[in-house]
């Protein structure tokens, strides 16, 4: 299998730019869940950029629960992290939920989010296994490490190998937190494909105050990076406020994160 450490012996490093994931250093990701409007994406930009994240996260298609809750600006939340790329020179990772929605969201992003809900949304696998384009694939919430293999499969066999996996916790008895982060995952990963493996604290816990904790454990762990949400006032986030970091928050993690990366 493609994704095998038979298949390939050597870690994939995956190169956007000047940027390396799956290298030496550990890449945050960073950003609010949903793009809302230009100041919002700007102001966190600029923020999360200072801290020294180097890709921004936005959501402009959102996967909700509920049709009745807020589903994304669409393309104009596409145009507003663009925006922010070029303000802050950050890259921009967004998530894909619809075939119909490849072409504009391959143009505005560096990195194509396929999101735990569609993780075994194979056609969508398929097609973005066509593109040259670095893919975030996250775990379905129900989903075995093998699964989450075999769907990475589906875009590397059509010729895209730069398959960038994420934990974002599953479905447990457990309901202190939002999910349950599978931290062994990492380890696990790390014996048997040479994918690069991010953790997301954020949705896995689903609350504020566990994600630096949980970010500071997924270094140890060995992750190759973390994509965390971070909003400029979580209060008024149109969706996952409870999860989201302010910017002082956000700034502390960082800087406690790169003492925990020292030391191992
Ligand atoms: C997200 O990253 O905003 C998201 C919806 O994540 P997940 O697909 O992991 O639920
Ligand atoms: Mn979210």
């Amino acid at each position: 299998k493609l994704a095998s450490r038979e298949f390939k012996q050597e870690d994939t490093v995956i190169k956007i730019g000047d940027l390396c994931i799956g290298g030496n250093e550990i890449i945050v990701m960073a950003g609010p869940c949903a793009v809302e409007n230009e100041q919002q994406i700007i102001e966190t930009a600029e923020a999360v950029k200072r801290a020294g994240a180097k890709i921004l996260r936005g959501g402009a298609f959102k996967p909700r629960t509920s049709p009745y809750s807020f589903q994304g600006l669409g393309e104009d939340g596409l145009k507003l992290l663009a925006k922010a790329r070029e303000k802050t020179g950050l890259k921009i990772v967004t998530e894909l939920m619809d075939l119909q929605h490849i072409k504009i969201v391959n143009e505005y992003s560096d990195i194509i989010q396929i999101g735990a809900r569609n993780m075994q949304n194979f056609t969508l696998l398929k097609a973005v296994g066509k593109l040259q384009k670095p893919v975030l694939l996250k775990r379905g919430m129900s989903a075995t490490v093998k699964e989450l293999l075999m769907a990475a499969e589906y875009i590397m066999s059509e010729g895209n190998h730069q398959v960038i996996l994420c934990e974002r916790g599953i479905r447990t008895f457990e309901d202190a937190t939002r999910n349950t982060l599978d931290l062994s995952i990492v380890p696990v990963i790390k014996e048997i494909s040479h994918l690069p493996i991010i953790i997301d604290p954020s949705h896995a816990t689903g609350k504020w105050n566990l994600v630096k904790p949980m970010t500071k454990a997924a270094i140890a762990s060995g992750a190759d990076g973390l994509i965390i949400e971070v909003h400029p006032n979580p209060l008024d986030a149109v969706s996952d406020g409870p999860q989201s970091l302010k910017f002082n928050n956000f700034n502390d993690l960082m800087n406690e994160s790169r003492l925990v990366a020292n030391a191992i």
